[in-house]
């Protein structure tokens, strides 16, 4: 017997759900609280919405239901990293963090399940993509992670970064609908300039955020600053080269004066010479950019090495003194598998390890 699927209710717009609801004769304000009671509330049952009636809440559970993701495993890292899986209505997990700072409580959160784009050096290009996740699935790490920060750390979530599994930009809808939610007082509220997209460098893709005017901050993975070095380590760079990204760049800058960052992962021998800081000097110069080197967390597989510190302090002393804001970047969580690029669902079986 087939059973008829029942709507996700969250992948209605409010005007979408007004319309279902006068239809069974209920008044448009009704739909105003399942609204809030969906986003605002995060409600996971049509049970806890306690101002509707009985019978309305009979009528939303017989044909919708709220997918909600689960929290499946949460652990606590040495330096108070929390990592978790979250579990999709279909059985999918997804990672999320919280990377908590002195100063700030940044959640870092998955757009897909798997990622397409095989960088070499990236625990979660090993996986395969399954799918793109919806709005409401991108929204839920951010509430999970929230409360994290709150219930553990008493604080407040200041920051998210698009930078755990996936690439966000070729989830383009979805993850702008999350962020639209996210930033509205409809839902979370938070502000658009804490959150930060992080991207492997699709062009087309950036031009879109530029015409789209969008609020928030766009990061690049660059990780090598000349096409061949890039080509070897990002597939995704032989039809994005690096003069489409740069010229992408700056067009986003013009049209939006968003601030943009480049991500420098620095490899032992590869790409951490001085040689290599002037290279990438030169791109600095092009496009207005801060520079954040990342320490090179091993996934396993012994192709790459993270550089010296010293090689990595020269590097960004370089850097500095040529004009460009450059940050050395610690990570984080490495003993429970969260630091960048070690998003892989090591603990969970439906993992697909290409
Ligand atoms: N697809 C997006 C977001 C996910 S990756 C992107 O490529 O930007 C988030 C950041 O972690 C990226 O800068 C990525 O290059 C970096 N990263 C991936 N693997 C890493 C590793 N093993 N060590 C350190 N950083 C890594």
């Amino acid at each position: 017997m087939n059973l008829p699927i029942k709507t996700d209710i969250r992948a209605l717009s409010k005007d979408g759900l007004k319309t279902a609801m006068e239809a069974m004769g209920e008044k448009s304000f009704r739909a105003n609280q399942v609204y809030e009671w969906l986003w605002k509330k995060s409600a996971t049952d049509f049970d806890e919405m306690s101002n509707l009636s009985l019978q309305t809440r009979e009528w939303l559970k017989a044909n919708y239901v709220i997918n909600h993701v689960k929290v499946v495993d949460k652990q606590i890292s040495n330096d108070k990293t929390i990592k978790s899986g979250f579990q999709l209505h279909d059985t999918h997990i997804v990672e999320g963090v919280l990377i908590p700072a002195t100063d700030r409580m940044t959640a870092c959160v998955s757009s897909q399940v798997g990622c397409s784009l095989s960088c070499k050096f990236c625990a979660t290009g090993k996986l395969d993509r399954i799918r793109n996740l919806n709005p409401d699935e991108i929204y839920d790490q951010v509430v999970h992670i929230r409360n994290w920060a709150n219930t553990h750390y008493k604080q407040p979530l200041t920051n998210i970064v698009f930078m755990g599994m996936g690439e966000p930009l070729l989830n383009y809808k979805n993850v702008l609908a999350a962020i639209q939610k996210i930033t509205s007082p409809e839902g979370l509220g938070m502000s658009s300039e804490r959150i930060t997209v992080s991207t492997a460098g699709i062009a087309k893709m950036i031009e879109k955020l530029a015409d789209d005017k969008v609020k928030f901050r766009l990061a690049l993975s660059l990780h090598a600053a000349n096409d061949d070095k890039r080509n070897s380590i990002m597939p995704i760079n032989e039809s994005n080269s690096l003069a489409s990204l740069i010229d992408a760049l700056h067009y986003f800058h013009q049209n939006t004066r968003n601030r943009i960052t480049f991500e420098y992962i620095a490899f032992k021998d590869f790409n951490d010479s001085i040689a290599d800081a002037k290279e990438l000097l030169a791109i600095c110069k092009k496009v207005p950019a801060k520079v954040n080197i990342i320490e090179y967390n091993p996934t396993g597989d012994g192709l790459f090495e993270k550089a010296n510190a010293n090689k990595i302090d020269a590097f960004a002393q370089f850097l500095l003194k040529n004009g460009v804001q450059a940050t050395v970047r610690r990570s984080r969580g490495k003993d429970i598998d969260a630091a960048c690029g070690q998003l892989a669902n090591k603990k969970h079986e439906n993992a697909l390890i290409k």
